[in-house]
Formats: C-alpha cells, sequence, structure tokens
C-alpha cells in the first residue's frame, strides 16, 4: 500500500456531506479541535440565541416570558429534537440537570421498580461520577441496596435474579469500547432486571437506538457531542411503557401534575416532566436548544460513517508516521466496537497532549498517561487529522513534549 499524502486527505473532503454544518461553528483560526468530547465548540446559533434569550427572553419579556416565550415547554421540546437522535419517541426525553444528577434519578427510580433485588451492576472503571452516584443510590436506599462492578467482559454473566439494575456508559469515555446495547439489554431483562444506559459519549456521535435496543432508562450530556456550551442541561429518558409507575427521589415541584397549584401534597405530572426537579437553566437549555437544532437536517448513520472514516485515517496514519515512538493503541482496532474517540497510551502522555495543545492541535489527556482524539465529523475534516497526525509526528521526533513546560500539570486536564 503506498502511503497517504496531505492531498490525498484534502481530496476525501471534497464530497463531505457536512461542509455547510463546519461553516456554522466559530472555532478559531488555526486550531484542529480534537477534543473527544468533553466540551463541543462554539455553534454562531449558540452565541446568537444566548444574546437573545438574556436580552429580549429575560431582559425584556421578564417573567411573562415563562409563557411567551416558551421556556415552560423548554425541557420537553427540547427533549423531543433529542429524541431524534437516540432512537426514542417524543416524550420520552426530557432536558434537566447534570448527567449526575440524572444517573442519580434514573437509577434510584429503576431501583424502586426492581423492590427486593439487592444488586446495582455497573462496570469497573465507568466514568468516576457515574459509580460515585450509584454508591450515593445504594446508600440512600438503604441496606438492601449494593453496588456491584464487573470488568466489562464478565458483565452479561454477572446479571442474575437479584439483580435490580445494570447501569452502563454506552462507549467508554477513556477506551471508547462500545456496549453491544442490545444484548446487555437482552441480558438484563432475561434476568428481571432493568437497564439504564449512559449515552454521555454516544448521543450525536453513533447512532443509538434505545427503543430498538429495549432499553428502559437512559442519561446523555448536553455539552459534548450535541455542543450545548459548558455545564449545559442533560437529559434523561424513560420508555413510554414505564412512565405511569416511575417515582425519582428527587421530587420537585417542576416535576409536579400542577406546579402552580401550590399544593402541599405531591403528585407526578403525567409523562416525562416527573423527571423534572426544580426550575430548568433556561438560559443553558437555550442555548442547547440552538445546538440542538443543527442536527434537524443531519443523519447519524451518516455522522457515523463520517466519523469512522475520520478515524480509520487516523490509524492508518499513525502507523504510517509515528511508528517507533512508542505511542500503542488503547481502543479497539475494530471500528464497529468502538465509539467516536480514539486513544493512545504514552508514558509522557500529559506533555504530549500539551505540546500539541501548544501547536493548535486540542485534544484532551486523561490520566494516567492516556492521550484521547475525537472524531466530530460536523466539523472536522479528513484534511484535519493529516494536520494533526503531522504535528505529533513532529513533536515525537523532535521530543519537543520534553521541554519543563509541557510537563507541569495544570488543575483541569
Ligand atoms: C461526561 C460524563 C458525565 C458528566 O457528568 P456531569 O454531571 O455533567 O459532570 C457523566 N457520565 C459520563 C459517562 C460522562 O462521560
Amino acid at each position: 500500500m503506498t502511503k497517504l499524502t496531505r492531498a490525498d486527505c484534502a481530496a476525501m473532503d471534497t464530497e463531505s456531506p457536512f461542509a455547510a454544518h463546519r461553516a456554522q461553528f466559530e472555532l478559531p483560526q488555526s486550531c484542529i479541535y480534537m477534543n473527544g468530547n468533553s466540551l463541543g465548540p462554539l455553534i454562531r446559533a449558540c452565541r446568537e440565541r444566548a444574546a437573545a434569550t438574556v436580552a429580549e427572553e429575560w431582559g425584556v419579556g421578564l417573567i411573562r416570558s415563562w409563557n411567551t416565550a416558551g421556556w415552560y415547554d423548554l425541557p420537553v421540546r427540547l427533549g423531543d429534537k433529542i429524541a431524534r437522535l437516540i432512537g426514542a419517541q417524543a416524550s420520552e426525553v426530557v432536558v434537566a440537570d447534570s448527567t449526575s444528577a440524572n444517573v442519580f434519578k434514573v437509577a434510584a427510580a429503576a431501583a424502586a421498580l426492581r423492590p427486593g433485588r439487592r444488586k446495582i451492576i455497573s462496570e469497573k472503571g465507568n466514568f468516576p461520577t457515574d459509580l460515585y452516584v450509584l454508591d450515593g443510590v445504594c446508600r440512600f436506599m438503604g441496606e438492601t441496596r449494593e453496588l456491584k462492578t464487573f470488568d466489562r467482559h464478565e458483565i452479561i454473566d454477572a446479571i442474575d435474579d437479584d439483580t435490580a439494575v445494570v447501569v452502563l456508559t454506552h462507549v467508554h469515555y477513556v477506551t471508547s469500547e462500545m456496549f453491544d446495547m442490545v444484548a446487555v439489554t437482552r441480558a438484563a431483562h432475561d434476568n428481571g432486571a432493568l437497564m439504564v444506559w449512559d449515552l454521555s459519549h454516544s448521543t450525536g456521535a453513533v447512532s443509538v437506538d434505545l427503543n430498538g435496543a429495549h432499553a428502559d432508562f437512559a442519561v446523555g450530556c448536553g455539552y459534548k457531542y450535541l455542543n450545548g456550551g459548558p455545564g449545559a442541561p442533560a437529559f434523561a429518558f424513560v420508555a413510554k411503557r414505564h412512565l405511569p409507575q416511575v417515582r425519582q427521589p428527587l421530587s420537585g415541584w417542576f416535576g409536579h401534575a400542577n406546579p402552580f397549584a401550590f399544593v402541599d401534597d405531591f403528585t407526578p405530572a403525567d409523562g416525562i416532566r416527573r423527571l423534572l426537579c426544580g426550575t430548568p437553566p433556561i438560559i443553558g437549555a437555550s442555548v442547547l436548544e440552538a445546538a440542538v437544532d443543527i442536527f434537524a437536517d443531519v443523519d447519524m448513520v451518516t455522522v457515523r460513517q463520517t466519523s469512522i472514516s475520520l478515524s480509520e485515517l487516523f490509524l492508518r496514519l499513525i502507523e504510517e508516521r509515528c511508528d517507533g515512538f512508542g505511542l500503542s493503541l488503547v481502543s479497539p482496532a475494530d471500528a464497529d466496537a468502538r465509539g467516536s474517540h480514539i486513544s493512545l497510551a504514552h508514558e509522557q502522555g500529559y506533555a504530549i497532549m500539551q505540546a500539541l495543545i501548544a501547536r493548535g492541535v486540542i485534544g484532551d489527556f486523561r490520566a494516567p498517561h492516556f492521550i484521547r482524539f475525537g472524531f466530530t465529523p460536523l466539523y472536522l475534516r479528513h484534511v484535519d487529522v493529516w494536520d494533526a497526525v503531522e504535528a505529533l509526528r513532529d513533536i515525537m521526533e523532535t521530543r519537543a513534549y520534553a521541554s519543563p513546560a509541557f510537563t507541569h500539570r495544570q488543575a483541569v486536564t
């Protein structure tokens, strides 16, 4: 096989289905954004929506905007738009709170639907907040519940008739390994357990079909591949068949059947609104809505195909151009087994990523020694992948990463 050139990579972008989407992102000049994906970049419409929400809806509309600007309906309206991206129906998804808070709400709600079963099962090495929150759910529910974690290949066998809920992250935040959603959900159901999927690294990145997999509950993140901005609210999904029975523990007034009746007793709202707790973060949710709207004409199958094309190119270029530098692949080599990012391991991973960032190639570092690259077709091109690998090759060849400027650790990695 002849080695690829930059021109070959540029040629792969000529018929990009996402050129018009890329133009909507306000990426800084000479920045290749391969964050994978702790924070999606700014979309022009989000800047405009933030300004309009603050100046007009808040500034002029004042309290009237709860009705006149659609603030009250926003969590469900936006949930309906996200539903389309994850194989859910309208009225099964609501935007609320953070992913951590939503893990608490849905895991506790699911466990309550399986009284008398002790175990909540999750994966060893899952994203920490999921494990911390599940530990909190068990302590909150008392002696009767226990969090059990297993290596990913042991999970299906670990599910038994004492398992209440299985809570897993669909795409692993470091390795990018992707669970077979259909098979694991079936294993949970075969044992009478309920299934919760965390879609933080999946939504907007890979094709997801929650209802096709008969998933019971899910949560996901607004600021990663949905590009909703720092601290954007998250979402929660409850399958329609469960909604009438579901009671979540944070039963705040926005989840009440009639919040403005101001009665003492809690009656949950009929549908997905019962997953709400308090007043929604309207500015953040408005910005998230503008971000989600750019997916309106996007086919997730095409996103997935292009993401695979970008990541396969990355792997090929790493092999052709970065051989012998001690970078090893942490993610599955098989594209079907991984999500939309790739992690490499190197002892000097932190310094290497700092050196890349200094050259405008922004990825992430994850402890202890992983560097992670995201492949987001809406704004990343094949030629960007070439330029990123070229920067990496130069950093490795010249050992530029060994400079003390790159080895000092900052608070947020
Ligand atoms: C990013 C991420 C979160 C984030 O939780 P926050 O409450 O937004 O801090 C949770 N779970 C997983 C799996 C994630 O990747």
